[in-house]
Protein backbone atom coordinates (compact mmCIF):
# COMPACT_ATOMS: atom_id res chain seq x y z
CA UNK A 1 0.00 0.00 0.00
CA UNK A 2 1.36 3.82 -0.56
CA UNK A 3 0.28 6.55 0.43
CA UNK A 4 1.30 9.78 -0.65
CA UNK A 5 0.86 13.23 2.35
CA UNK A 6 1.88 16.45 1.42
CA UNK A 7 2.83 19.11 3.80
CA UNK A 8 3.70 22.82 3.91
CA UNK A 9 7.47 22.85 3.64
CA UNK A 10 7.47 26.29 5.72
CA UNK A 11 4.57 25.62 8.22
CA UNK A 12 4.09 22.07 8.50
CA UNK A 13 0.69 21.84 8.28
CA UNK A 14 -0.87 18.79 5.96
CA UNK A 15 -2.26 19.27 2.13
CA UNK A 16 -4.28 18.47 -0.37
CA UNK A 17 -2.48 16.81 -3.46
CA UNK A 18 -1.50 20.01 -5.95
CA UNK A 19 -3.25 22.31 -3.15
CA UNK A 20 -0.05 25.14 -4.02
CA UNK A 21 0.59 27.55 -2.55
CA UNK A 22 -0.31 26.88 1.48
CA UNK A 23 -3.57 28.44 2.64
CA UNK A 24 -2.44 28.61 5.97
CA UNK A 25 0.64 30.77 5.16
CA UNK A 26 1.35 31.30 1.64
CA UNK A 27 4.13 29.27 1.06
CA UNK A 28 4.80 27.47 -2.35
CA UNK A 29 7.28 24.88 -1.00
CA UNK A 30 5.37 21.67 -0.65
CA UNK A 31 7.11 18.42 0.80
CA UNK A 32 5.93 15.10 -0.68
CA UNK A 33 6.17 12.46 1.61
CA UNK A 34 5.88 9.08 -0.15
CA UNK A 35 4.69 6.11 3.00
CA UNK A 36 4.89 2.46 1.72
CA UNK A 37 3.08 0.65 3.93
CA UNK A 38 3.77 -3.53 3.41
CA UNK A 39 1.14 -5.93 5.58
CA UNK A 40 3.24 -8.76 5.92
CA UNK A 41 2.11 -11.75 6.89
CA UNK A 42 3.40 -13.83 9.39
CA UNK A 43 3.35 -17.87 8.89
CA UNK A 44 5.19 -19.39 11.24
CA UNK A 45 4.27 -21.11 14.46
CA UNK A 46 6.35 -22.76 17.44
CA UNK A 47 5.43 -25.19 19.71
CA UNK A 48 6.87 -25.45 23.12
CA UNK A 49 7.43 -28.34 25.59
CA UNK A 50 7.76 -28.33 29.33
CA UNK A 51 9.24 -31.65 30.56
CA UNK A 52 9.89 -32.60 34.07
CA UNK A 53 12.80 -34.85 34.92
CA UNK A 54 12.57 -39.05 35.01
CA UNK A 55 9.63 -37.81 32.48
CA UNK A 56 9.35 -39.06 28.77
CA UNK A 57 6.20 -37.12 28.36
CA UNK A 58 5.79 -33.58 28.57
CA UNK A 59 3.84 -31.74 31.11
CA UNK A 60 2.82 -28.39 29.74
CA UNK A 61 2.74 -27.59 25.70
CA UNK A 62 2.14 -24.30 24.15
CA UNK A 63 1.55 -24.08 20.38
CA UNK A 64 0.62 -20.92 18.71
CA UNK A 65 1.12 -19.75 15.61
CA UNK A 66 -0.19 -19.71 11.79
CA UNK A 67 -1.37 -23.46 10.39
CA UNK A 68 -3.13 -24.54 7.46
CA UNK A 69 -6.37 -25.34 8.06
CA UNK A 70 -8.17 -28.54 7.00
CA UNK A 71 -11.27 -27.14 5.82
CA UNK A 72 -9.69 -25.37 2.43
CA UNK A 73 -13.04 -23.92 1.79
CA UNK A 74 -13.66 -22.35 4.93
CA UNK A 75 -10.12 -21.06 5.88
CA UNK A 76 -8.09 -20.86 2.63
CA UNK A 77 -5.66 -18.49 4.29
CA UNK A 78 -5.17 -20.94 7.10
CA UNK A 79 -6.17 -20.34 11.06
CA UNK A 80 -4.07 -18.59 13.76
CA UNK A 81 -3.97 -21.16 16.32
CA UNK A 82 -2.97 -21.23 19.80
CA UNK A 83 -3.28 -24.17 21.68
CA UNK A 84 -1.92 -25.07 25.38
CA UNK A 85 -1.98 -28.76 27.03
CA UNK A 86 -1.19 -28.06 30.74
CA UNK A 87 -1.25 -31.36 32.46
CA UNK A 88 0.04 -30.38 35.28
CA UNK A 89 -3.00 -28.30 35.80
CA UNK A 90 -5.21 -30.33 34.11
CA UNK A 91 -6.01 -27.66 31.56
CA UNK A 92 -6.99 -27.26 27.68
CA UNK A 93 -7.38 -24.39 25.82
CA UNK A 94 -7.62 -23.92 22.24
CA UNK A 95 -8.19 -20.76 20.25
CA UNK A 96 -8.85 -20.58 16.67
CA UNK A 97 -8.68 -17.56 14.74
CA UNK A 98 -9.90 -16.96 11.28
CA UNK A 99 -6.76 -15.76 9.52
CA UNK A 100 -8.75 -13.52 6.93
CA UNK A 101 -11.25 -12.27 9.37
CA UNK A 102 -9.95 -12.45 12.58
CA UNK A 103 -13.01 -13.76 14.23
CA UNK A 104 -12.72 -16.40 16.74
CA UNK A 105 -13.99 -19.35 15.43
CA UNK A 106 -12.76 -21.84 18.42
CA UNK A 107 -12.05 -20.68 21.63
CA UNK A 108 -12.02 -23.32 24.16
CA UNK A 109 -10.72 -23.66 27.98
CA UNK A 110 -11.69 -27.04 29.60
CA UNK A 111 -10.13 -29.51 31.74
CA UNK A 112 -7.69 -31.35 30.18
CA UNK A 113 -9.60 -34.52 31.27
CA UNK A 114 -12.72 -33.83 30.08
CA UNK A 115 -11.53 -32.77 26.16
CA UNK A 116 -11.87 -35.56 23.88
ZN1 LIG B 1 2.16 26.60 5.15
Amino acid sequence: MVSTKYFCQNCKKELAENQKPCPYCGSAKIDIKVEIKEEIKIRESFRVRQKRKGFKKFMVECLQGWFPSGDKKQFPEGIQQTRIIDKKNNRYKKKIINEVTGEVVVNKDEKLSEHK
